[in-house]
């Protein structure tokens, strides 16, 4: 049995449900459940605080987690970051109120930072040799400066509005962080190994077929050797005649961030009926 530490609630709890979702497996999550064991896979989930999880992996009471990078960052503890999820993304940045003159870190020198990410506030710090005191609080960070606590903060921020509400801006950012996958070393040995690279097999076949499309269309074959340039696809894209004299379909896929432009080059090399489709697993 494999054991998955994932957050209890808060931001990465849905998305982590929806990521094991579509890798199959079945979790039931009742109310106030403390761990829960999939039906059609050999897993058990345990629903923990963030904080906790990777304390939790590094003792080997679970085998994997799903945190953000920037817990696995600040608490340092014996795991490996196996790989990015794609979901949860934020930053951790320093702010200061709006009024505060800022040039560059430098201004720093001297201020009291409050944070719930010392470890993390610390090394910016010290890899630039500012003097600043840190100030660990545990949570309501932004409301420090207003309160007279401190005179800035280093916190996660995703669209800023808790900022602006705070009367502060972001001066500087200490770190992209996003969801993803930690274990111990244990957790690659045996049978737990087995069924570890199972699950990871998984996620990667979701995470490659996260932001493509499978991408359908009738060119004519005049146009064909232009329109594979403009379709680059897994390995080459899929043509199959057409009954009508001089015309293929063509099959491929085309990631989502160049899906418009693509779209539009297509419809410049007479590409017709074109028909777009998502696509759920991509096995590589
Ligand atoms: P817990 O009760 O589990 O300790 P928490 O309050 O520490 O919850 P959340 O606010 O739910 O944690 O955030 C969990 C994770 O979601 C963060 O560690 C971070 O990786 C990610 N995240 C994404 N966007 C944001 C954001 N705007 N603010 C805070 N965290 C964010
Ligand atoms: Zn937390």
């Amino acid at each position: 049995m494999l054991r998955i530490a994932i957050q209890k609630s808060g931001r990465l709890h849905e998305d982590s449900l929806s990521l094991l979702k579509e890798c199959g497996i079945k979790v039931r999550n009742g109310n106030g459940q403390l761990k829960s064991v999939a039906s059609n896979f050999p897993l058990e989930v345990y629903f923990l605080r963030d904080d906790d999880i990777p304390q939790y992996v590094s003792d080997g009471v679970a085998d994997v987690g799903i945190i953000g990078k920037n817990v696995f960052l600040e608490k340092e503890k014996d795991i490996r970051m196996v790989t990015e999820l794609g979901f949860g993304q934020c930053r951790l940045s320093i702010a200061m109120p709006k009024s505060s003159p800022y040039q560059s870190f430098k201004d720093l020198a001297g201020k009291k930072i409050a944070t719930s990410y010392p470890n993390l506030l610390r090394k910016f710090l010290e890899e630039r040799k500012v003097p600043a005191e840190i100030h660990n609080i545990s949570g309501s960070v932004e409301i420090a400066p207003g309160i007279g606590l401190a005179d800035a903060i280093c916190d996660l921020v995703s669209s800023g509005s808790t900022l602006f509400t705070n009367g502060l801006r972001e001066v500087e950012t200490i770190l992209y962080s996003e969801a993803v996958l930690v274990n111990n070393r244990m957790a690659e040995t045996g049978e737990t190994g087995n069924l570890f690279r199972k699950l990871l097999f998984r996620i990667e076949s979701v995470k490659n077929a996260a932001n493509t499309k499978y991408i359908m269309l009738n060119v004519p074959n005049v146009n064909l050797d232009k329109i594979f340039n403009v379709l680059p696809g897994l390995k080459s894209p899929t043509v199959v005649p057409l009954a009508e004299e001089g015309w293929s379909s063509v099959q491929s896929v085309v990631k989502e961030d160049v899906f418009w432009e693509v779209i539009e080059k297509l419809k410049s090399l007479k590409a017709e009926g074109i028909l777009v489709m998502p696509i759920e697993k991509m096995v590589l």
